[in-house]
């Protein structure tokens, strides 16, 4: 069945929505976007998200498009009419159509685009097996942007192995995965994952489990860890919008407690998945 997807104010058919190809979206990558997600037909972390979007269109030289309760609006108005039980909704705003031209126009009318997909796999996911790769991505990976091809690539190398997915490698170290953040469980029961900074993205999802182990009275160390530690460490797991948190099986080759998830994600995704259906909108 089509959905319905929202194009600069309207909710319109798919197959009738359209965006201009001098868009520099579509010319430069020159956007950023959101991903919600929907649970029992609501919206987890909203605000999280909406502040975000506002962090990345400000570091990228942009104005909001619309205000935060517009947002909402529109975000449950496409949920709504698309019947949206589980799943996302994803939010992309471009700087706007121009010639093609390097030196961006001030004050162009920006392309906002939204649609829904429907996801039950989150739910299901017994967890996952990784290879590392370099991490190809440009330095500003704070910034919500929709430059993704590098972490496309490496998530289909990935993929290509018989794998599900990569942790990107920086300088020694892992900075995230493909689309989520990183963490690993140290044998003392310490959560290690990277410290916030323009290496990675401030996960939305990575706010609120580091807030939810933390009142579990479990131990936090925001740093760097190399593949060597992960592998010796009693878990390892991802977060993402999409995917709650998620356990990892396997990285490169070797496998973390014995091929099962482990306690502390199975956990923290448990405790996360009833939070959030609780303060979902
Ligand atoms: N890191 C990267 C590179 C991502 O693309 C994502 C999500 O798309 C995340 C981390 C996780 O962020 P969030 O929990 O807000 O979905």
């Amino acid at each position: 069945m089509s959905r319905t997807v929202y194009v600069n104010g309207n909710f319109v058919p798919e197959e009738e929505a359209t965006v201009s190809v001098f868009d520099r979206g579509f010319l430069f990558a020159d956007a950023v976007y959101e991903v919600t997600s929907v649970v029992e037909g609501r919206l987890l972390d909203f605000e999280a998200h909406i502040t975000r979007l506002k962090r990345s269109l400000s570091e990228m030289d942009m104005p909001m498009p619309m205000s935060a309760e517009e947002l909402l609006a529109s975000h449950r108005e496409l949920v709504e009419k698309n019947d949206l039980e589980e799943g996302w909704v994803y939010i992309q705003v471009t700087r706007g159509e121009a010639d093609r031209d390097f030196i961006y126009p001030q004050n162009l009318k920006q392309t906002v685009v939204m649609f829904t997909q429907a996801n039950k796999v989150a739910y299901a996911r017994k967890g996952i097996r990784v290879q590392s790769s370099t991490d190809i991505r440009w330095a500003r990976r704070d910034i919500k942007t929709v430059q993704l091809v590098a972490a496309s690539l490496g998530k289909t190398a990935a993929k290509r192995q018989g794998l599900d997915d990569t942790w990107l490698i920086k300088d020694g170290t892992v900075t995230e995965g493909s689309s989520s953040n990183t963490y690993i469980v140290t044998a003392d029961g310490k959560i290690v994952t990277r410290h916030l900074s323009n290496s990675i993205l401030s996960g939305i999802t990575r706010a609120a489990v580091l807030r939810l182990a933390n009142e579990q009275k479990l131990t936090i160390e925001e740093r760097p860890f190399t593949i060597a530690e992960a592998q010796c460490a009693s878990e390892a797991f991802m977060t993402s919008a999409t995917s709650f948190v998620t356990p990892v099986l396997e990285i490169d080759g070797v496998e973390l407690n014995n091929g099962n998830a482990g306690p502390v994600s199975s956990r923290l995704n448990e405790i996360y998945i009833e939070e959030g259906k609780k303060s979902a909108i």
